[in-house]
């Protein structure tokens, strides 16, 4: 038995939405799919869905640590990902992954890549965390951000940036700059899902206001 399955029998995979046993995100609680695709500067940004209701309640459960629920996510989110691509997750602050343990994003990123047939590398990281000392110079220059990036890993590659939810798309632009600075080629996103200002909720109401423009679903 592998550990992860006697932790299963142990901790049984339970509903982030309704406390359900047997699964992250359960069936009733997983919204039927409504693919969104929305467009922010220098980039096409593709959910299987809006912020709302399960998803939501997945996405938070798998901030507050919850292995299983990123699982399911995964799943959700891996027919958006064509096979061979390059999923690049935006970084987890370092404070949320010693408090949390995990990096929420990094763990949907590989569920979804497991899936889909996709591979993950994970060079982005936060420029506070960064000492500078020792870098390469198209280090230290892709690190002019807020976001740095490990050269090595993707110059002159293509690659996918990966997070759980876009609102404004800021955090999404200022990644893809630094890849671009470190030399790989992104025009592509993928989230969880995207928080619409009409899909109410606070956190769609307060982050919203970004400048994109919702598309018809592909
Ligand atoms: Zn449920």
């Amino acid at each position: 038995m592998r550990w992860n399955s006697l932790l299963d029998v142990v901790f049984p995979p339970q509903c982030a939405a309704c406390n359900a046993i047997g699964s992250g995100l359960c069936r009733a609680c997983t919204p039927p799919a409504e693919p969104i695709t929305v467009r922010i500067p220098g980039l096409t940004v593709r959910a299987p869905g809006r912020y709302t209701g399960g998803v939501r309640a997945a996405i938070l459960a798998v901030k507050d640590g919850r292995r299983d629920v990123a699982e399911r996510l995964g799943r959700i989110v891996a027919p958006l990902i064509a096979r061979g691509s390059l999923l690049i997750p935006v970084p987890t602050s370092a404070l949320r992954r010693r408090v949390r343990g995990i990096d929420g994003v990094a763990l949907i990123a590989r569920a979804a890549a497991i899936v889909a047939g996709a591979a993950v590398e994970t060079p982005l990281y936060l420029r506070r965390d960064d000492a500078q000392r020792g870098r390469s110079r198209p280090e230290r220059l892709a690190a002019r951000g807020r976001f740095g990036c490990v050269a090595e890993a993707v110059a002159g590659a293509r690659v996918v940036l990966f997070d759980d939810v876009c609102t404004t798309g800021a955090t999404l632009r200022d990644c893809a700059a630094a890849l671009r600075t470190a030399g790989a080629v992104v025009d592509d996103a993928i989230v969880a899902a995207v928080a619409l200002p009409e899909a109410g909720g606070s956190d769609a109401a307060t982050k919203c206001g970004g400048p994109w423009t919702p598309l018809p679903a592909p």
